[in-house]
């Protein structure tokens, strides 16, 4: 078809559209005239056979910005392919063809369905669905008509909790921090009802012949079939112990309170991954000030990381250049009654280290970070930026192991790249998801949720 420029639809950079077929009646969509196919933003994408014909299901915030509105669709599958995305990646995505309407006219196009949130719009045009049908005026946005938000808001409800639905709590401090946040999305997106408790509000009854959660001046914190702890480490001890009544209510905790208190034991961890054989900095540990030059030795002398125990977030890890600054760094700590570890510096590693999010034993996402200029410690709000990194299957082996020993089901297991082979720097028991989602492009979160979903549903097959 050759149609004449009078003969198409003009439209701006941004329209309303629908996709009938899909049950989709308004989505704002971006043209993309960069793109060749276009993309709708899916999650949840469960493909299935009827008939000898594949299609999925998936699930979509169709309105920008509202994760709260979830519509489930069903589309016929044409084809999988390997898309680039805009920051470069392949990404192996399924082609859906659905009946596209603009304006008055409506045609069938080929959508491939992604779950990268960063696409901001829920849909995007591209050129393949616009060919011999659509001129585009990039000044212009809306040219086929406005829709008020309240207009959209009525075509679609808000979802409520399925009666399936778990009761899910996610334990922590910050209900406005991303990872709580989206960990709150993620769960109702799938149908379950979950709620913010903050670990200092909670009491418990160690004493009742049931044990006892209570919450903010008496509500009793029952029916709880699921926890996500997500303890910042200066709440370790009480966050522990309330974790651990929950244990004893036969709620699924995701990680456990033995885990996470070993893990936030940096020289624990590292005696018990060495007992593994799981490879790490040579490291030493000593009291005696006696000692501090036999202990510089120990790790082949300078440059050499001094770590505070109690440090997190690379507050407290500190590079000794010369064997004389080692000896002062590691005695004035020491004067100070501060239990230190001593690490081989690994100079080749430029900064960089790698960051394993792993999920009921598999890596389910990895991101690098490089340090800023001038520093060595990689953590990202000293300045250290993120980005896709390709892990070997030494490293993927190591990380899956390393949270094993730890006993837990949801870690960020940091490898540092040494000259001889990958080594764990430690493991965080409430890792960051912002980072790596953004990188990954991966629903993390829903995978946590699933990891829930799946473990309670195997107990329940085992009772
Ligand atoms: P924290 O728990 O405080 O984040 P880490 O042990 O993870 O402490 O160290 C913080 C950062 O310092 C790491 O992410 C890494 O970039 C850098 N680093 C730590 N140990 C070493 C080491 N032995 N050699 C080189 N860089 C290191």
């Amino acid at each position: 078809m050759n149609t004449s420029p009078e003969q198409k639809i003009v439209i701006g950079k941004e329209e309303w559209c629908t996709l009938p077929e899909l049950g989709l009646p308004a989505v704002k969509a971006r043209a993309d005239s960069g793109a060749k196919t276009s993309a709708l933003h899916a999650f949840n994408i469960r493909p299935f056979e009827e008939n000898g014909q594949y299609y999925v299901h998936f699930d979509i915030h169709p309105v920008q910005d509202n994760r709260k509105i979830i519509q489930t669709c069903r589309g016929r599958v044409v084809d999988r392919r390997d898309i680039k995305s805009s920051s470069g990646e392949k990404e192996r995505r399924f082609v859906i063809q659905t009946p596209l309407t603009l304006g008055d006219e409506t045609w069938d196009i080929e959508v491939t369905l992604t779950n990268r949130d960063s696409m901001g719009y829920r849909m995007l045009i591209g050129r393949e669905a616009m060919k011999d049908r659509v001129l585009i005026d990039p000044d212009a946005s809306f040219c086929l008509g406005k829709l008020p938000e309240e207009e959209v808001q009525k075509h679609y409800q808000p979802t409520s909790p399925s009666k399936e639905g778990l009761n899910i709590l996610v334990l922590a401090s910050n209900p406005d921090l991303y990872s709580n946040k989206r960990i709150i999305e993620a769960g109702e997106e799938r149908g379950h009802r979950m709620r913010f408790v903050n670990i200092s509000q909670c009491y418990i009854n160690i004493s009742a012949s049931n044990p006892e959660i209570h919450y903010r001046g008496g509500e009793l914190l029952e029916g709880i079939d699921a926890v996500i702890p997500r303890i910042k480490p200066v709440m370790t001890f009480y966050g522990c112990s309330v974790l651990r009544q929950f244990e004893s209510t036969g709620a699924f905790c995701l990680n456990d309170s033995v885990s996470i208190s070993r893990s936030r034991d940096k020289l624990r961890s590292l005696q018990m991954l060495s007992g593994k054989r799981i490879p790490m900095p040579t490291t030493g540990f000593a009291n005696s000030p006696i000692d501090t030059k036999e202990l510089i030795r120990m790790v082949d002398g300078a440059p050499l990381v001094v770590k505070l125990l109690e440090g997190t977030q690379g507050r407290g890890v500190v590079l000794a250049e010369t064997n004389k600054a080692a000896e002062s760094v590691i005695n004035a700590f020491k004067s100070l009654n501060a239990n230190i570890l001593v690490q081989e510096f690994i100079k080749e590693a430029q900064g960089r280290d790698i960051r394993c999010f792993v999920v009921d034993g598999k890596v389910i996402g990895s991101i690098q970070r490089q340090a800023a200029a001038g520093e060595f410690r990689a953590n990202l709000h000293l300045g250290g930026t993120a980005s896709a990194v390709k892990i070997t299957a030494e490293e993927r082996k190591i990380a899956i192991n390393a949270a094993k020993v730890m006993g837990l089901k949801v870690a960020g297991v940091d490898l540092i790249r040494s000259k001889d082979g990958p080594k764990v720097l430690e493991i965080n028991s409430s890792p960051g998801l912002e980072g790596v989602e953004d990188v990954t492009g991966k629903n993390i979160a829903g995978m946590m949720i699933e990891c829930i979903e799946k473990s309670i549903r195997s107990s329940k097959r085992l009772k």
